[in-house]
């Protein structure tokens, strides 16, 4: 094992002339050695590259014949020589510069391995580093560390270039009747009872309405039907967003290769980075807090003093039971836990909050809602219902209260970083990490008047996971407030670094969580769907790990910001050398 990881070494040195390229400038061609038309400036190089070659052979020869030394070079020979090397210069560079940049210029995995970074420090390292799935450049692989198997043949061929769907002439009368507005597109799935040709029609439709091209929106590789009802109305085809891995994220003892759906380069990277100097040094701790998910209904009464009355009874321990037989019908597994309530005047605002068992439980919490205050109207017949919410909730919107209560599951996850790993994988000190989280992360913040914002870029790899594994990418609002805490611990030598998290909304169940990337990647983690032994224990692992992959992102991050890495790491990999106005 040993000897698999020190052979990778050499892999992962970073490639120093990636300095020199600036990645705004247009990259400099061979064909501009001479002001000339490309045509021209090769012929001349040719031309030049064959006399030197056949000059220079000639002038071998006859040395030989005179038995003159081959050192001795008259003046024409030396011009010879050096036009010798400039044309092959050229050639070489005109066929085989784009190998040779590859191959020079070749950007290391890791965005964050230092260009002087000390061999000895990878040896140690490496030794140390002792996960057992390979990911990024912080593990080896190049080599494989499982016996070699069969090649997994994927079952289902997710996008084909050229789209297999033919429209048929029935299809064009379909589609002119979209166009002229007497068939409405939203009918298109009931009228066809075919989603996927429901999906095709529209397309076109919108394409001769608009006059715009969807070329380059995929339509083949989903499965509409799954959408219907559930995920997406009026569908036309699909965005894509690469899929990365971070890890394996070592978290309350066990392995995990997290997901990221992101286009944005440094990210995952990072996070890699930031799970590597957990793994090294021993792994992070998460805790659940809390798991319940709330609904804030608003009422209005004739008087403040009936929505007194209300708000007494429902905070009454002894209403409790009853209101939560109520609440409970709504589903098996939504547990009504507490209701708190604000009052504005004659209004009340009633925060319900309930387990959800593996459902992020928007729905269900909703659901159990609406009996009680079906319930409630009997010995309340002047409440007036406003909304089933009433934003006291909070869903999707900064708000104090889910910074203060909770919402969904409420996690803290801790690691203690080796000091030795902070210098080493994330080439900073642990005092400068230290400095920099309460200048930034906290006071910082503070001057910001932030809300929940105490953090680096916990919306960053919360909202990636979030995308990855079918979650409400909205709720990365609320599920990013994090309050990132770094200190100096055994002495000053390691680092503490924290991250509590109140309200992570995740679920293993239910909306985008049943399509199939989606549920692939809930599955990576071993998290997909519904746990059959322990209802919820899917979605509250789910909540650790994000969580966690939050701590390892926070760290390198943080490591990068003080190391004065972050602007040099993103102009190198976040800007493509590829000439855009030629796309
Ligand atoms: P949400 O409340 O997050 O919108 P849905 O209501 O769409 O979720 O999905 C939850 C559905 O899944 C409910 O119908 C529920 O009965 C079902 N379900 C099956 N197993 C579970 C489980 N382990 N936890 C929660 N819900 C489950």
């Amino acid at each position: 094992m040993e000897v698999t990881r020190l052979s990778s070494a050499k892999s992962v040195q970073p490639l120093k002339p990636a300095k020199a390229v600036s990645l705004d400038e247009e990259p400099t061609k061979a064909s501009d050695a001479l002001p000339l038309p490309l045509h021209l400036t090769n012929a001349v190089f040719f031309t030049l590259f064959f006399s030197v070659v056949y000059f220079l052979l000639s002038r071998w020869r006859e040395k030989i014949r005179t038995s003159t030394p081959l050192h001795v070079v008259t003046f024409s020979e030396i011009v010879a020589i050096l036009a010798f090397f400039a044309s092959f210069i050229y050639l070489l560079g005109f066929f085989g510069i784009d190998f040779v940049q590859s191959l020079v210029f070749r950007p290391t995995p890791d965005v964050w391995i230092s260009e002087d970074e000390e061999e000895e420090n990878e040896v140690l390292l490496r030794k140390e580093d002792a996960r057992k799935v390979p990911c990024g450049q912080a593990l080896d692989c190049s080599l494989p560390l499982l016996p070699p198997q069969a090649p997994i043949v994927t079952a289902q061929k997710v996008f084909d270039e050229k789209p297999v769907t033919v429209l048929t002439e029935e299809d064009e009368e379909i589609i002119k009747a979209v166009v002229a507005g007497t068939t409405p597109s939203y009918s298109l799935e009931s009228k066809l009872g075919d989603c996927k040709r429901a999906a095709a029609i529209r397309r076109e439709a919108l394409q001769r309405l608009t006059g715009k091209s969807l070329s380059g929106l995929p339509l083949e590789g989903l499965d509409y039907e799954s959408i219907l009802g559930q995920c997406c109305e009026m569908p036309v085809g699909y965005v894509q967003i690469p899929v990365g891995i971070a890890g394996p994220l070592l978290l309350n003892g066990k392995e995990f290769s997290v997901p990221m759906a992101t286009t944005e380069g440094c990210l995952v990277a990072s996070t890699n980075r930031g799970c590597k100097a957990i793994h090294l040094s021993g792994g992070a701790t998460g805790i659940l807090l809390k798991d319940g998910m709330t609904r804030a209904p608003v009422v209005r009464f004739g008087t403040a003093k009936r929505a007194a009355d209300l708000k007494l009874y429902l905070e009454d321990p002894n209403s409790f039971e009853t209101l939560s037989v109520v609440f409970n019908r709504s589903s098996r597994f939504g547990r009504l836990q507490s209701i708190k309530c604000a009052i504005a005047g004659k209004n009340l605002y009633m925060r319900f909050t309930c387990s959800t068992g593996d459902a992020m439980g928007m729905n269900m919490v909703s659901k159990g809602v609406q009996n009680v205050l079906d319930f409630l109207q009997a010995d309340f017949p002047d409440m007036d219902v406003l909304g089933i919410s009433g934003n006291f909730c909070s869903d999707k919107k900064p708000a104090a209260v889910n910074w203060i209560e909770g919402r969904g599951k409420s996690v803290v996850c801790e690691a203690i970083i080796k000091g030795d790993v902070v210098r080493k994988v994330l080439k900073t000190s642990v005092e400068s990490l230290v400095e920099l989280n309460m200048l930034k992360n906290l006071t910082g913040s503070a001057m910001a008047g932030a809300l929940g914002g105490f953090n680096a870029h916990a919306g960053n790899i919360v909202s990636a996971v979030f995308l990855a594994t079918g979650q409400d990418p909205a709720q990365n609002v609320e599920s990013s407030h994090c309050i990132t805490m770094m200190e100096a611990v055994n002495d000053g030598k390691d680092l503490h670094v924290s991250v509590t998290m109140p309200s992570i909304e995740v679920g293993t169940v239910g909306g985008g969580t049943q399509l199939a990337s989606q549920s692939a990647c809930l599955n990576l983690l071993g998290v997909k769907g519904a746990n059959k032994e322990a209802p919820g224990a899917n979605s509250r692992t789910l909540a650790t790990i994000v969580a966690g992959a939050v701590l390892a992102g926070e760290l390198s991050l943080m490591s990068a910001i003080s190391a004065g890495q972050l602007v040099k790491s993103h102009m190198k990999y976040n800007r493509s050398s590829k000439d855009v106005s030629k796309a």
